[in-house]
């Protein structure tokens, strides 16, 4: 058997294509254009990375970007000023504080001043409280997390019923990844770094998600025939024979995985590509919640 490939790339295009119709379509019929702002603060490269990858894409779709750049030496107490401005500003319906802050800030204390009413993060204490309650739905779940969920649903893969593991527990993807796999009626096992005999719990997968940061970890005979599987993971190894001197691989054996899985994202064009799509859904969301946007 050769596994499906969810094809992450594509699945996301046609996410961005619905949500620029949608922006449109908002902008003709209440006046109002979704507003996205990202917060940078210091000079990391990856992190400039993913801001102007956010920013592309907002324009890609008709979302206004508001970038605010500070310096790594910003206080706490400016921070926080800055964000009470946008979250003031009625322009602005999403925040995004890019992560990691610099060691003097505390993370915590910053994502918890974002309106919950803004959060499109969704890593606000209430969203994800709310995330883990029976029938008391978030304002916003967290991108990664809707975007596995949105890939086994737009590949027709049934989930309730199904036995659905995830390898990990972080706050941004393996606790809320399983919150929504449970909220859609899958039985459940997370696994961690303590998990007793990994590979055979694996095995009894019909559905998987690895959010390890392991590159590779999952081999193929870990892989339950047939099962989907949904590969967070994003690592980067040596590979002198790569223009860069380095590949990203996932956290599953993509070549062996095939052979056994039903349906497997790749790495990359997978999951992260989907990220992003569903940043852009969750400031839509937002939007269209401003009274008269109906
Ligand atoms: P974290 O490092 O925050 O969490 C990793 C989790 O995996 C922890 O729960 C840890 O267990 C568990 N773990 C680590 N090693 C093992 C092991 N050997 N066996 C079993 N469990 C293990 O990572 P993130 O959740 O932030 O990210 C996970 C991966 O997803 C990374 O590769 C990251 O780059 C990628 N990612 C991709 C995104 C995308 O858009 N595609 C977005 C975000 C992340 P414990 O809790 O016991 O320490």
């Amino acid at each position: 058997m050769t596994a499906q490939l969810i094809d992450g790339t594509a699945i996301a295009a046609t996410i961005r294509a619905e949500i620029q119709a949608e922006v449109e379509a908002l902008r003709e019929a209440a006046g109002i254009v979704p507003g996205l702002a990202t917060v940078l603060v210091g000079q990391r490269k990856d992190s400039q990375t993913y801001v102007r990858m956010k920013k592309r894409a907002c324009e890609e779709v008709g979302i206004a970007s508001f970038g605010v750049e500070l310096s790594a030496e910003i206080s706490e107490a400016d921070l926080l000023v800055e964000i009470e401005a946008l979250n003031e500003n009625p322009d602005v319906h999403g925040i995004l504080v890019q992560l990691p802050l610099p060691a003097h800030i505390d993370e915590e204390q910053i994502l918890g001043s974002i309106s919950v009413h803004k959060d499109v993060d969704g890593f606000h204490p209430v969203n994800i409280g709310r995330l883990a309650m029976k029938g008391r739905a978030p304002g916003f779940v967290p991108c990664t997390p809707r975007g596995c969920i949105e890939l086994l649903e737009r590949s027709g893969i049934e989930i309730a019923g199904r036995h659905a593991v995830v390898l990990g527990r972080s706050n941004i993807v393996g606790l809320p990844v399983a919150m929504l796999l449970l909220h859609r009626n899958a039985t459940l096992t997370v696994c961690h770094s303590r998990t007793a005999d990994l590979p055979a719990v694996v095995r009894s997968a019909d559905i998987l998600v690895a959010a390890v940061g392991q590159p590779e970890m999952v081999r193929g005979d870990w892989i339950k025939p047939g099962a989907a599987v949904i590969d967070v993971g994003i690592n980067a190894v040596d590979d002198a024979s790569a223009e860069r001197g380095y590949r990203l691989v996932g956290d599953v054996h993509f070549e062996e995985a095939q052979a056994g899985a039903g349906a497997l994202t790749p790495v990359p064009g997978g999951v992260g590509p989907m990220t992003i799509a569903m940043l852009l859904r969750n400031t839509l969301d937002s939007a269209r919640r401003v009274p008269g946007s109906a």
